[in-house]
């Protein structure tokens, strides 16, 4: 690995304007230029080939200490995914939830603390909904998640319509690797290489380090076979 250290001026039609407001060169141009392998992280939307497989991992009810890793295993294999995270974890991990976004992941809404959504009132709902993208956007500069992930799938109409007046949009999932219940790397990592599929979503959880096992080695597999790994928001532009 060889790193660089290149001029901003350089980089100025390349960076969004977050990166080179001038009162802030030095506190985001630095860091991302330190972490930045600028081969192995292209933006989204910018690669994505639609006559290619693509896929979409996800993974809920983080951030947690673990999610670095996979955002490292990401950048190698120049590949993305989309985290739904819980809100009581964003203060925590907001350096965590910066670099998501930095390299060009996508942050999705998975409520404040993972209740069932349908057994609660209008003001319930906006506190676990609401009270999240305010979190989030208050971590990272003003980014609104677009994708809601329902705690355990559980939606009815009433849920759903709640999330659309909002501008989210419902995401589930296509194959659950129940990580969760089988905390064995071989067995999970076995159940997303088996289901992976053009235009599927698997879910997976970055708090398990049984999960992150089998997500690192899977990111680096569905690679080898071909696949592109896009957000859902890129995946849903170009399958859904
Ligand atoms: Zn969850």
């Amino acid at each position: 690995m060889v790193s660089v250290k290149i001029d901003k001026a350089l980089l100025d039609d390349v960076l969004s304007g977050a990166y080179t407001k001038p009162d802030e060169d030095t506190q985001l141009v630095t860091p991302l230029v330190a972490q930045y392998h600028i081969q192995s992280r292209p933006l989204p939307g910018d690669t994505i080939n639609p006559t290619v497989r693509m896929l979409a991992l996800t993974f809920d009810d983080g951030p947690g200490d673990l999610t670095p890793k996979v955002l490292d295993q990401l950048g190698v294999y120049e590949s993305h995914a989309t985290f739904f995270v819980l809100g009581h974890l964003v203060d925590t991990y907001k350096a965590t939830l910066q670099r998501d976004l930095r390299e060009g992941n996508e942050i999705g809404n998975h409520s404040w603390n993972h209740p069932d959504l349908r057994s609660l009132s209008p003001a319930g709902l906006d506190q676990q909904v609401l009270g999240t993208q305010s979190a989030i956007q208050a971590a990272t500069g003003g980014y609104t998640p677009r994708i809601m992930r329902p705690p355990y799938g559980g939606t009815n109409p009433a849920v759903q319509r709640y999330l659309e007046a909002h501008g989210l949009t419902q995401t589930l999932w296509n194959v659950d690797t129940n990580d969760w219940l089988d905390r064995n790397a071989d067995v999970v990592y076995g159940r997303i290489m088996a289901s992976a599929a053009d235009g599927r979503i698997i879910l997976v959880h970055d708090i398990h380090p049984t999960s992150v096992q089998a997500a690192l080695r899977a990111i680096r597999d569905l690679k080898v076979q071909g696949f592109q790994l896009v957000t859902v928001s890129d995946l849903l532009k170009y399958r859904g």
